[in-house]
């Protein structure tokens, strides 16, 4: 249960490609970079998974089975719910106008394959320093808040404070998407992780200990409570 909780707040990366060895060398590659990481061989499945399991990122082929990588991307984009997920396409074809047509259908980086596992673990990054920054080591500030994620410290004016592993997490949470509204369910997964059961209610009484630690000094609370909705940093 520790472990699955320390685990939620490591970026997950769905990997779609239908030839096994190639989804091989993309998980294991994927994971020496330290992420969580789900696989599907088919377009449905990259659908049905994305719904289920929200992924921080998709490596997404373009030759696919049934549903093609392209309209994947294209139903991914259009929706609300999935959008802001980064979508890294992989693909054979290396014509400019594929190229166009795979940028037009919302994807956010391109590789041709055969493509070196460096730069695509280079763009990978690139894409999750965006989204997730906290979770790639980022130094994050927020006002007088600032959240070092590597050397997992963080201060708030010069004073250093003293914050729960979950406390952290949560803070992470809301320096990546300052403003942000998030729903009691929406942190549960975020910083408790979706394979295990939480009460909603535990949120509050870490809120309230993120709280304490953050306003110790008497600074003033950034942490906003939004009636019928959840919590937002600022
Ligand atoms: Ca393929």
């Amino acid at each position: 249960m520790a472990a699955a909780a320390a685990s939620a707040a490591i970026p997950l990366v769905l990997v779609v490609e239908d030839e096994p060895a190639q989804r091989e060398v993309l998980v294991y590659n994927l994971e020496a970079e330290g992420f969580r990481i789900a696989k599907a061989a088919t377009g449905d499945e990259a659908l049905l998974l994305t719904a289920e399991l929200a992924p921080d990122l998709i490596v997404l082929d373009w030759m696919l089975p049934g549903v093609s990588g392209i309209e994947v991307c294209r139903r991914l984009k259009t929706r609300d719910e999935t959008r802001g997920i980064p979508v890294v396409m992989l693909s054979a074809r290396s014509e400019e106008v594929d190229l166009v047509r795979g940028l037009e259908t919302g994807a956010d980086d391109y590789v041709v394959k055969p493509y070196s596992v460096v730069e695509l673990m280079a763009r990978i990054r690139a894409q999750l320093r965006r989204t997730r920054p906290a979770a790639l080591g980022q130094r994050l500030a927020f006002g007088d808040i600032v959240l070092d994620a590597e050397q997992h410290k963080v201060f708030r004016g010069d004073t250093m404070l003293r914050l729960g592993p979950t406390e952290f997490r949560l803070l992470a949470a809301f320096m990546e998407k300052p403003g942000r509204v998030w729903s009691r369910e929406q942190l549960l997964d975020r910083v408790w992780g979706r394979d295990i059961y939480v009460d909603a209610r535990t949120v509050d009484v870490h809120i309230g200990r993120l709280r304490k630690a953050l306003c110790r000094d008497g600074g003033a609370d950034p942490v906003r409570t939004v009636r019928g909705a959840g919590y937002a940093l600022g």
